[in-house]
C-alpha cells in the first residue's frame, strides 16, 4: 500500500524513464513551432523589462524534447541577439532519457538539474509548459472526517490521513467551521509539508485553500507545485525576474479528482499499470498563487487570449506566407489548435510569478 502522491512520483519516474512521452500525447511545442517561438520572445520582452541583466539565466522546467527551448533559442537570436548573448540555459528534468533528447537538440552549454534548488543565484527567466501536471498529487476524502487516498492493488483504500494533523479545523476568527489543509499550521496558516521538488525556500507552505463540505468530496493537494511556486516566488524577489507556467486546470481552486492516465495514447485507469501511463492531475492555478509569497502573481488567464496576445496569429500567418500551401494550412490550423476556446485555448491557462517591481507581464494586461 502506497500513498497516492507516492505512487504517481513512482510510476512517472518510471514512465518518463522509459518511454517516449509524445507516442503518448502532444503539447503545444510539438503542435507548432511559433508557440516556442513566442515564448521566447516573450522571455526576451520581460528580460528588457528587467532592465536587461547580463547574464540572466533561462530556465526551462520539464523541457521534454527541448522543442520549446529550441525554438525560443533560434526565435530571440534573431529578434533580440543581447538577451540570445546573456542567456545561461538550465534545464530542470530528471529523466535521464529525456536529458537525452535534449542535450540532442539543444546547443552546447546547456545545465541539467534534478531540481530547482541546485540552478544558480541570479535574475532569471523561466518557463515550464506542462511541467506541474505531471508532479504527484495527495488526494482527501471528505467521511465525516478527512481520510486520505491510498493505493492498493490498483485501486484506492482510504485511510486515516497519515501525517496526523494535517487537516484542522480554522482558529477561531478565521472562518466559521471551515478546515484548512494543515500539517502543522503555522502563523500564516501554513502547512508543514516539504518538498524535495524545487523547495529552495526554508520554512512551511501556505495551506491550499478552503475545503468542500459535503460528504465523500475530494480534494486534491500538489505538494510539489506549490513548493515550486514558493521556492520561485522566494527567488524571483531576492534576484528578479518572472516565471511563466502554463498548464491544464481550473483558474479557482474546485474540489474533485482530476487523476487521470494516458497510455498508448488512450485514456486509461491511473492506477491498473504504474509506469506504463502518463499520470497528470489539473493544476490548482488559484493555489499556487496563493502559495507564491513575496513575488506579485499575474493571472491566471486563458491560454488562447494570451497567445493570441504575444501574436501567435500574426507570426504564424508571417511564417505560412514562405510555405507551401499544405505547411500553410497546417501551421494556420496549429495555431487555432492552441488558441481555440474548445482546443486548448480555455482550458491551458498561463500563470506568471514576478518580482513584484516588474511591470505587468506581456500577454496579462487587463
Ligand atoms: N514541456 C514539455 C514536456 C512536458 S512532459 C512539452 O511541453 O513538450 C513533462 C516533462 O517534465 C518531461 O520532460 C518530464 O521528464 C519532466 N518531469 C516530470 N516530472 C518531473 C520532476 N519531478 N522534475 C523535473 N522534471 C520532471
Amino acid at each position: 500500500m502506497e500513498r497516492l502522491d507516492r505512487f504517481m512520483a513512482r510510476a512517472n519516474a518510471a514512465y518518463y524513464a522509459n518511454h517516449d512521452p509524445f507516442a503518448d500525447f502532444t503539447t503545444s511545442p510539438e503542435i507548432t513551432q511559433v508557440f516556442g517561438e513566442v515564448l521566447g520572445l516573450w522571455a526576451a520582452v520581460t528580460w528588457e523589462a528587467m532592465g536587461r541583466p547580463d547574464p540572466v539565466l533561462l530556465v526551462e522546467c520539464g523541457p521534454g524534447r527541448g522543442t520549446l527551448m529550441t525554438d525560443a533559442l533560434r526565435a530571440v537570436g534573431k529578434a533580440a541577439p543581447g538577451f540570445r548573448a546573456a542567456a545561461r540555459v538550465h534545464l530542470v528534468e530528471t529523466s535521464m532519457r529525456l536529458r537525452a533528447v535534449q542535450a540532442g537538440a539543444l546547443p552546447e552549454g546547456v545545465a541539467w538539474h534534478d531540481d530547482l534548488a541546485s540552478v544558480p543565484e541570479g535574475p532569471m527567466v523561466l518557463l515550464a509548459n506542462e511541467f506541474l501536471d505531471a508532479l504527484p498529487v495527495r488526494q482527501f476524502v471528505r467521511r465525516g472526517a478527512w481520510m486520505e487516498r491510498f493505493v492498493d492493488g490498483g485501486a484506492f483504500v482510504e485511510m486515516p490521513v497519515e501525517d496526523g494533523a494535517y487537516l484542522l479545523p480554522l482558529p477561531p476568527g478565521e472562518g466559521r467551521g471551515e478546515e484548512v489543509l494543515a500539517a502543522e499550521r503555522g502563523p500564516a496558516g501554513a502547512i508543514g509539508a516539504q518538498s524535495r521538488v524545487g523547495n529552495d525556500r526554508a520554512g512551511p507552505l501556505p495551506h491550499p485553500g478552503p475545503l468542500p463540505e459535503g460528504e465523500g468530496e475530494v480534494v486534491e493537494v500538489c505538494e510539489p507545485a506549490l513548493a515550486i511556486a514558493a521556492g520561485v516566488a522566494a527567488r524571483v524577489a531576492r534576484d528578479g525576474g518572472a516565471a511563466l507556467f502554463l498548464d491544464y486546470g481550473p483558474a479557482e481552486s474546485a474540489p474533485g479528482d482530476s487523476l487521470q492516465a494516458l497510455r498508448e495514447g488512450k485514456p486509461a485507469d491511473p492506477l491498473a499499470a504504474p509506469g506504463e501511463a502518463d499520470l497528470t492531475a489539473h493544476v490548482d492555478f488559484a493555489a499556487l498563487a496563493r502559495a507564491a509569497v513575496g513575488a506579485r502573481v499575474h493571472g491566471p488567464v486563458a491560454q488562447g487570449p494570451f497567445l493570441a496576445r504575444l501574436g501567435l496569429f500574426q507570426r504564424s500567418g508571417r511564417l505560412a506566407r514562405t510555405q507551401p500551401p499544405a505547411k500553410a494550412a497546417a501551421l494556420m490550423h496549429s495555431a487555432q489548435r492552441l488558441a481555440e476556446p474548445d482546443q486548448m485555448g480555455r482550458l491551458f491557462k498561463a500563470l506568471c510569478i514576478a518580482h513584484p517591481a516588474l511591470p505587468v507581464p506581456a500577454g496579462f494586461e487587463p
